[in-house]
Parts: structure tokens; C-alpha cells; sequence
């Protein structure tokens, strides 16, 4: 997939000290050919590269970042930049109802989302929405609205089939006025293609709904197709922003990628399944980051230079160098990662360790601390200080001591051993290195 080539491409920037322009190109190189695979349309991949290069030229490395970092954090800012920066959220009329048109292609998830977002704002808002029945072509259109609606526990309106699509949308509005509903939605029609009748009804709708949302729903797996309908609908509704249903499908993600950057209109949701509840705010930054597959880098690094004392740091790098990371060290580390939160949210921001197998057993539980504390104070001075001196006999004096079972004390000292190793392994920027360590 997508996330699988963009990690293959930062890949030959790991651990370097400093990146050659042949180094960069290569990497660039393999970036557009991951993101044209995954379908993002022409224009926006050459947009994009010429974009990250510049940057990657003109920025000068951000301390705390090795340059293969830097560049990752480029592209992950230039991704979440291209669509649309920070979440979109709908627009509220000054009055009730807020009304919301729903358009796009048959079968692309219009109906269903109507439901999902309907029942997203009686839950968060206590809303009162109505549902607007119409799209007459198909009898059963309405049945499955109504039965949306009886599932959601909100109101639908319909006229049946023979009634104008523009006549119903305007009596249903009248009722929600009557009824004080704070949400219309109106579910409209689709075709299997952009046709002009259709447009043309849409465009009756939304001169006589002045709708304060229109929002196009399109299927993520349609790739490219998907760009060209928004593209198509905004031409001539001027949508405010469209719903990418199907993520949860087998999709390439390129629809995600090209739709703000060539239609200008931002994804507001997306659709994760058929159930009601399968739908989620659409959020740039975290779309990236889960393209890229690499967690956030920058965001490792806020947090680490916010709860690493500097001069604790130096005092360790220091160590690092000398091979002297003891059992105080430690200590100190495991406090400092438990003041940083779970050791899990840590390392999954790690480059390349989101997906980790060998995370579902990096827990750090507050007790499990105490439990190391306990052992640690069995120690004698010598023995923090110099732990290859713990052979058996010691080892279980420190059980005996700290009231743990030898082979905690045993499973401690691993731990201390592994943070060792990959305290050299950060300590020489050396990601790679830390990723073998943590599938071992
Ligand atoms: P409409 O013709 O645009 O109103 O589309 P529908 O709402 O009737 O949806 C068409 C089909 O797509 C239905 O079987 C839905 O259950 C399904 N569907 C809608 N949204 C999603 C989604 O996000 N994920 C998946 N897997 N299926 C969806
Ligand atoms: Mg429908």
C-alpha cells in the first residue's frame, strides 16, 4: 500500500547524518511514484514534490531532528497541508434550521451519511434534525430513508414519488419551521453519472433550500473518478465541502489526497462502514500521519524536549558516551517516559513503529514502576552502578529484599539491558538500529 512505499522511500535517509541532493532526489522520486500508484491525481503529486523540495532545500535542520527526520516532518506538514491544514467543521445557520444538501452519485453513501451525521448531532448536540425525503426516482429511496430515520430515532419527510423533488423540499422546510427542527437535511437523488437534468433539479433545490452545507458524498474506492465527480458537482453547485465515504474498503487513498487540492473544498467526514455509528471527523494532520504510516515526529520531539530535564539529558548523553548508563539512569528514564504518558503512545510516534507488532507488549504500568523501584532500592551501590556484577546469588538477595519473585528481578534487569541498547541506538540516531531491536 500507500503507507508501505512512502516508508520504503524515507528509508535510504535513515540514519544519515547529513542528505546529498542525490540522496534527496531518489527519495523524491520514489515519493511520486507512491503517491501517482496510489491514484493522487498528476498535478497535485508534481505540486506537491516541487513544494517539499523547496522546503527541503531552504530549511535548516531543526535541532533535536536528524535530516531523515527533518525531511519525514516536511512531507508529513506538506500532506496535511494539501488537505486543507485543520478540520472543517459545518456550518450553523445564525437561525434554525441549519439545512444540509446532500448530493453525489447513486450508491455513493448519501442516504446513509444523512443518518450517520444526523444521529452524530442528536448525541453531541441533542439536535433535532428532520429528514428531507427527496429523491423520487427510486421508491425504494424513500423506504430507506424512512427506515434511517426510524433507526436514528428522528423524523423523516416525504411526499411520496409523484410530488416535485423541488415541492417536497420546500414543504419539508416549512414543517421544520413549524416543528423549531435545528437541522434539515435534505437527501437527495443520485445518478451513475453527472447528468444535466440532475443538476439542474439539484441547483432548483438549493435556490429554494438556501442551504447552509452542500455537501458532496463520494465513494473513496472510485480513486480518480471520485475527483473528477467533485470537480463536476462543484462546477456547478459550489459545494462547501464533500463526505469520503468507504475508507474502511480497499481504497488507495488518493481521493483523500487530490480532493482539496483540485477542487479547492475540504473533506469534512468520512465514512468507515455501513453501521450508523461509521463516521469520523475528517482530520488532515491525522490522515497524514496515518499515510505515512510513521506516527508524528515533531510531536515526539515537543514532547520529549517538555519532560527531559536539559541538563539530566546532557548528563545522560554524556553517559551514552561513556557506556556508563547505570541502573539509577535507569530510574530516572522510567520516570521521565511514565511523566510522558504510556510508553505505548511514546514509541508509536517513533517512525516506523506505529504499526509495531512488538508494541502490544510495551506497557508501563504505574505499579509495574513501584514493582522496579522496589528492586532497584535492593541494590547495593556497586550493583547500580556496575550491573554486571548481578550474578545469581545477588539476584536473588534483591529478590528477597524487594518481596518479587526472581524472575521479575530477572525480567528487570532484561529491561535495563534492552534500554541500554537502545538508549546507544537514539544516542546515535540510529532509528533502524532501534526497530530491529524492538522486533527481537
Ligand atoms: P446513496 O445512493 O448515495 O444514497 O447511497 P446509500 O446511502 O444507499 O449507500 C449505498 C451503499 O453503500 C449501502 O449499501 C451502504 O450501506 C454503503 N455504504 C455507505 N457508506 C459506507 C461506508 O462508509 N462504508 C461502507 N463499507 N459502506 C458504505
Ligand atoms: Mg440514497
Amino acid at each position: 500500500g500507500l503507507s508501505e512505499k512512502l516508508q520504503n522511500a524515507f528509508k535510504n535517509l535513515r540514519g544519515k547524518g547529513q542528505i546529498s541532493e542525490a540522496d534527496l532526489r531518489i527519495t523524491m522520486r520514489e515519493i511520486r511514484l507512491a503517491l501517482l500508484d496510489a491514484d493522487v491525481n498528476f498535478t497535485v503529486v508534481r505540486d506537491f514534490v516541487k513544494k517539499v523540495q523547496n522546503q527541503a532545500k531552504g530549511e535548516k535542520v531543526l535541532e533535536g531532528l536528524n535530516p531523515g527526520q527533518q525531511i519525514v516532518k516536511i512531507v508529513d506538514d506538506e500532506l496535511t497541508a494539501m488537505m486543507g491544514g485543520s478540520a472543517t467543521e459545518l456550518t450553523k445557520a445564525p437561525k434554525i434550521p441549519t439545512v444540509i444538501m446532500m448530493v453525489g452519485l447513486q450508491g455513493a453513501g448519501k442516504t446513509t451519511t444523512v443518518g450517520k451525521l444526523a444521529k452524530r448531532l442528536k448525541q453531541d448536540e441533542h439536535a433535532r434534525p428532520l429528514l428531507i425525503a427527496a429523491d423520487v426516482y427510486r421508491p425504494a429511496a424513500i423506504d430507506q430513508l424512512e427506515q434511517v430515520g426510524k433507526q436514528i430515532d428522528v423524523p423523516v419527510f416525504s411526499e411520496g414519488t409523484d410530488v416535485d423533488p423541488v415541492q417536497i423540499v420546500q414543504d419539508g422546510l416549512a414543517q421544520a419551521r413549524e416543528n423549531h427542527n435545528d437541522y434539515v437535511f435534505i437527501d437527495t437523488a443520485g445518478r451513475l453519472q453527472i447528468d444535466e437534468k440532475l443538476m439542474h433539479e439539484l441547483e432548483e433545490i438549493k435556490t429554494v433550500s438556501h442551504p447552509n452545507d452542500i455537501l458532496l458524498v463520494v465513494d473513496a474506492m472510485t480513486g480518480q473518478n471520485a475527483v473528477e465527480t467533485a470537480q463536476g458537482f462543484n462546477e456547478d453547485l459550489n459545494l462547501t465541502g464533500v463526505i469520503l465515504t468507504k475508507l474502511d474498503g480497499d481504497t488507495r487513498g488518493g481521493a483523500a489526497l487530490s480532493i482539496k487540492a483540485v477542487t479547492g473544498k475540504p473533506i469534512l467526514f468520512t465514512g468507515q462502514g455501513e453501521k450508523m455509528t461509521d463516521l469520523d471527523v475528517f482530520h488532515p494532520d491525522r490522515m497524514a500521519s496515518r499515510i505515512l504510516g510513521m506516527g508524528d515526529v515533531l510531536s515526539l520531539v515537543e514532547k520529549t524536549q517538555k519532560n527531559v530535564d536539559e541538563q539530566k539529558a546532557q548528563e545522560l548523553a554524556e553517559k551514552m558516551r561513556e557506556n556508563s548508563f547505570n541502573f539509577d539512569d535507569f530510574l530516572d528514564q522510567l520516570q521521565q517516559i511514565q511523566n510522558m504518558g504510556p510508553l505505548k503512545d511514546i514509541m508509536a510516534m517513533i517512525p516506523g513503529m506505529a504499526n509495531n507488532p512488538a508494541l502490544k507488549n510495551v506497557e508501563m504500568d504505574p505499579k509495574d514502576l513501584e514493582r522496579i523501584k522496589a528492586m532497584i532500592y535492593s541494590m547495593t551501590n556497586e550493583e547500580r552502578e556496575n550491573p554486571d556484577v548481578l550474578n545469581p546469588s545477588r539476584r536473588r538477595r534483591i529478590a528477597r529484599g524487594s518481596a518479587q519473585p526472581i524472575q521479575s528481578v530477572n525480567r528487570m534487569i532484561k529491561q535495563f539491558d534492552q534500554m541500554k541498547k537502545m538508549m546507544n541506538q537514539v544516542s546515535n540516531g540510529n532509528m533502524a538500529g532501534m526497530e530491529n531491536m524492538m522486533q527481537a
